[in-house]
């Protein structure tokens, strides 16, 4: 895949994470891109969970024979990684037991930046679904991106744990504009009145992007292989994701601006040594 000519380069990395796995990273990062997808923007998503892997199977691709993993061991071309599917770019991680700290050990600095230069340049917006935790991979993900969405459910366990993710973020200097609830509706939940005061209070300004409910057809939608804004359009959960990629897409408060050419170098710069450890 190669950069058309007079494309407009306005890219924007985000990750999106979490402290604990299955609060629903990989749901929102395939539905969330689609969604700003439908809103006719240019998107990426990629499977950053290089361990638990599992974006392509929630995007109900199961047969990808070149994926991330064997562009960072120099395997195959990122071009060759990119898959289309829902109107969206995927590029999937493969899922095996071994190697991935001997491919992580193994980069070359000059073929990572030379695939996320590609991947940046060819898109208006890269999602990262992120692995959970605060591992070395986690880092990677969340410091290969610009900004971060954090993902939390209503429970207390799981807030305290956001707030370490974006506390590790704003070390890495990835910047959060809020954080979305997933799966609200359920007894002895935590109300968003408090989770809002209890993440503000913390971190200082950090709204509630997005709340999304508790709803079955996420995983009626998970069982079919087929993303739930795409199988349900109208259903709660897929109403509240479609909101959210427009509070997504504003850009005036962001802080900093996304059509700088300068600003993909640097990102380039910023993923090169996140998945390197080197300074570009
Ligand atoms: P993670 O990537 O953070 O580990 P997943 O996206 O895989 O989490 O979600 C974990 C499980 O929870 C999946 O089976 C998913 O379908 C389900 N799930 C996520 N969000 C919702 C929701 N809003 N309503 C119902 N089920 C959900
Ligand atoms: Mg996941």
């Amino acid at each position: 895949m190669t950069v058309g000519a007079g494309m407009k380069i306005r890219p924007r990395s985000i990750s999106i994470s979490s402290g604990k796995g299955g609060t629903g990273k990989t749901m929102l990062t395939a539905n969330l891109g689609i969604a700003l997808g439908n809103l006719g923007r240019d998107v990426t998503i990629l499977d950053g969970d290089l361990a638990m892997a599992n974006l392509a199977i929630v995007m109900g691709m199961h047969k990808c024979e070149i994926n991330f993993l064997d562009v960072l061991a120099g395997k195959a071309e990122i071009s060759d990684a990119v898959y289309k599917n829902y109107n969206i770019k995927v590029v999937p991680t493969g899922f095996r037991f071994e190697g991935i700290h001997d491919v992580l050990a193994d980069l070359k600095k000059e073929r990572v930046e030379k695939s996320m230069g590609e991947l940046l340049h060819q898109t208006e917006f890269l999602l990262i679904d992120a692995p959970a935790g605060i591992a070395d991979s986690t880092i990677i993900s969340i410091a290969a991106a610009r900004e971060m969405i954090p993902i939390t459910n209503p429970t207390y366990t799981s807030l305290v744990d956001c707030y370490k993710t974006v506390r590790l973020a704003n070390v890495l200097g990835a910047w959060t504009r809020g954080l979305v609830v997933n799966r609200v509706g359920r007894a002895a939940d935590l109300s968003l009145e408090d989770i809002e005061h209890f993440m503000s209070k913390a971190l200082g300004a950090m709204p509630i992007l997005a709340d999304i409910p508790e709803d079955p057809k996420v995983l009626e939608a998970e069982r079919e292989g087929v993303p739930v804004v795409v199988y349900e359009p109208e259903c709660p959960a897929s109403a509240a994701i479609n909101e959210l990629a427009k509070v997504v897409t504003g850009e005036s408060d962001l802080p900093y601006t996304p059509s700088a050419e300068h600003e993909i170098d640097e990102t380039i710069r910023r993923l090169t040594r996140a998945l390197t450890g080197r300074r570009a």
